[in-house]
């Protein structure tokens, strides 16, 4: 059968198609009526968002990326852009547990993962009953992933995996994790492999929960590998390709993550017009004053430009032709332009926008968090350089 969202574009438009637009509107407003109003409360609680999130996993968000023969919706990349953006625009907390869950999460297992897998895990997955992770990133290596030291060894058919992550977005609450390993320390990004990992193997533990500034209902802790065993079928693709397999949904991580940053901006200019016109100085509303309304344009014209690359970006994931330049572009430009206008926001806030009663610096808080997985800013410019030819 084919799925609704099976019309894709072959070739590059700037309008969305009336799926697309459908499914925009729809998540919109489930973002309107049961998100955004508890936002700032999930932020101040500090605790994963369960039931939103499994809400999430309901309405089918989960399995919007994945064909239906996987129990997803295989609906196109734009689409599943569309999603990340609306929600992060009602909680940026939200969707960081959703992206993972979408995305980094459960692809491995659904690349890799053997049919026990597949039924046990990634079917719950997809409906919101289980929740997966992606736990690489050490407490010494987060950019510098070749460099990491959890090992795994082979023990007959077993594997045995030690180290310690850190970083570990759901990692609290989750029933698996996609582990970034090194089986072989002398070969770099070639000696590493991906495994999973499953909640109650003995030896795997959960370690001390990291206290953020942003994205606060988005937990996020160590995890701790001592000679957890796992079976060889654990083994997510063929020894020695873990990385290349990261390197294949690269350019998804950094387009998603600047549909995260649309929404915030999104979030951000609406909140900044408004109160531009209801704070009154001088006798007239601040919006009336060019510096103010300069600002808001500006925060305009870059979420423009941001938006213009996720979909090019986007685009080219959905004809199978993944761009690493533009989606490095996307990232920066967006998730930049994103925590730009946070700051621009609690400025035109004025000291209320100091206040933790207003939503300003909430956004200016989440925003950060744009800033790390996928590439920090500093990374995507050396890429971009690097596929400039520089
Ligand atoms: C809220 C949150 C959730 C996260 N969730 C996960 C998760 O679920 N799983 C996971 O594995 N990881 C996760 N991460 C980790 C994230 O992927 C890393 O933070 C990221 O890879 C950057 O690594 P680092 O923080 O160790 O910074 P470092 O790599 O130590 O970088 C420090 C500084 O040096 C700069 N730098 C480093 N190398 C270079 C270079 N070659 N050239 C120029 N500048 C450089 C960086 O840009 C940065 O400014 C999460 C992080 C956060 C904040």
């Amino acid at each position: 059968m084919l799925s609704v969202f099976s019309v894709v574009k072959s070739e590059m438009d700037f309008a969305l198609t009336a799926e697309q637009e459908l499914f925009r509107k729809s998540v919109r407003d489930f973002v309107q009526k049961e998100v955004a109003p508890v936002a700032a409360e999930l932020d101040e609680r500090a605790q994963f968002p369960m039931a939103l999130f499994r809400k999430c996993g309901q309405l089918g968000y989960f399995g919007l990326r994945y064909p239906e023969s996987a129990g997803g919706l295989g609906a196109d990349f734009t689409t599943f852009c569309l999603m990340a953006e609306e929600i992060a625009r009602g909680s940026l907390s939200l969707a960081a547990a959703v992206s993972m869950q979408c995305l980094m999460g459960t692809d491995f297992v659904y690349r890799f993962g053997t049919d026990d897998h597949k039924s046990r895990l990634l079917a719950p997955a997809l409906a919101g009953e289980k929740i997966g992770t992606i736990a690489m990133t050490e407490p010494d290596f987060g950019s510098d992933l070749g460099g990491i030291k959890t090992r795994a060894v082979k023990d007959g058919d077993d594997w045995i995996l030690t180290g310690r992550k850190m970083w570990i977005t759901s990692a609290t609450v989750a029933d698996f994790f996609t582990v970034a390993a090194k089986t072989d320390p002398e070969a770099g990004f070639k000696g590493i492999d991906m495994f999973l990992v499953e909640k109650g193997m003995p030896g795997l533990s959960v370690g001390k929960r990291i206290e953020k500034l942003g994205v606060r209902a988005s937990e996020t802790s160590e995890l701790i590998l001592e000679e957890v065993r796992v079976p060889a079928a654990n083994l997510l693709g063929p020894v020695g390709t873990g990385f290349r397999n990261l390197g294949a949904i690269l350019a998804e991580i950094r387009t998603m993550t600047g549909a995260l940053a649309l929404g915030l901006a999104e979030a951000v200019i609406e909140s900044s017009i408004k109160y531009s016109h209801e704070r009154a100085q001088f006798g007239k509303p601040i919006a009336a004053y060019q510096a103010i309304a300069h600002k808001i344009a500006e925060m305009g014209a870059q979420l423009e430009a941001a938006r213009g690359l996720v979909h090019r970006a986007a685009w080219q994931i959905e004809q199978g032709k993944p761009d690493m330049k533009l989606a490095s572009m996307a990232k920066l430009v967006a998730t930049e332009a994103a925590n730009k206008a946070a700051d621009e926001c609690t400025r035109i806030f004025g000291s209320y926008g100091f206040a933790m009663e207003y939503d300003a610096q909430r956004y200016f808080r989440d925003a950060r968090f744009l800033l790390y997985g996928g590439g920090t800013s500093e990374i995507l410019r050396g890429i971009i350089a690097k596929e400039m030819g520089v």
